[in-house]
């Protein structure tokens, strides 16, 4: 049986009649599997936002949290490496300011305080349901990789170990991932643990209908989800 917790998430969702997760239902829905997420905290005023980024430490990221604002730097609902409490003073106000005046009709629920992931390769993890197979889940080298190279592996879910280190061997581009090029090499038992617990998830919670961890940000140690979408 899975954890009340998980259940609670799409009950909430439910009852707002969203067709989607934000991005810190989505977070701590990866996290109660085991995931490795950004530090997040959700703030309604300016003050709260102060109190949050003080208590996660520095750079620190922003983002909008609004039902009707689902591509959030589009919008300029994303502000990253803020280095101190009055930039995130700031910051707050401005994301405030360009959501009335980009997206007018939009409700504000808050605004989401995060720690900044460093800097490193990006992966991307989706799923999405086939008509044909059901639940798939994807891997993919982030960016240029993704988008235009597609250069990606693509298992039906549930995987084993072998199918997530298969998933990752599949890709062009693995080379990046062992440290070529100068990029650090990837935590490559990190990102088959996060293959695994996404596929558990995705048996787990029918609720979900498409997934997209875009970027995921692998270190030598570890790895960071720093978006996460999740459409119902
Ligand atoms: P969008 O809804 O526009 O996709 P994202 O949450 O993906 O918004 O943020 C846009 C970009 O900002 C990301 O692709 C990433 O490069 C950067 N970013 C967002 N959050 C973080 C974070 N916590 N740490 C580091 N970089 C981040
Ligand atoms: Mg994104």
């Amino acid at each position: 049986m899975r954890d009340p917790k998980i259940t609670k998430i799409f009950e909430v969702a439910k009852a707002e009649e969203r067709n989607f997760l934000f991005e810190h239902e989505a977070k701590q829905l990866c996290n109660l599997y085991g995931m490795p997420i950004t530090a997040i905290e959700i703030a309604k005023t300016e003050e709260e936002a102060a109190k949050a980024a003080n208590k996660i430490g520095y750079p620190i990221v922003l983002k909008i949290i609004s039902p009707q604002v689902l591509h959030k730097s589009d919008a300029g609902g994303v502000l990253i490496g803020l280095n101190d409490e009055k930039a995130v003073r700031s910051g707050y106000n401005t994301i405030i300011t360009n959501i009335k005046k980009n997206v007018p009709t939009a409700t504000i629920e808050g605004i989401l305080v995060q720690e900044m992931a460093p800097k490193s390769t990006e992966v991307i993890i989706g799923s999405t349901n086939d008509p044909t197979f059901g639940m798939t889940i994807m891997f993919g080298l982030g960016g240029i990789f993704v988008e235009i190279l597609k250069d990606v592996s693509f298992r039906i879910v549930p995987i084993t170990k072998i199918d997530a280190e298969e998933m990752i061997e599949e890709i062009k581009a693995k080379k990046i991932l062992e440290g070529a090029r100068g990029m650090p090499k990837a935590d490559k038992e990190t990102i088959v643990n996060t293959l695994l617990a996404t596929s558990k998830m995705l048996v787990e919670c029918p609720e979900i209908k498409e997934l997209d961890m875009n970027p995921v940000l692998v270190y030598e140690k570890g790895a960071r989800i720093v978006d996460a979408r999740v459409i119902l």
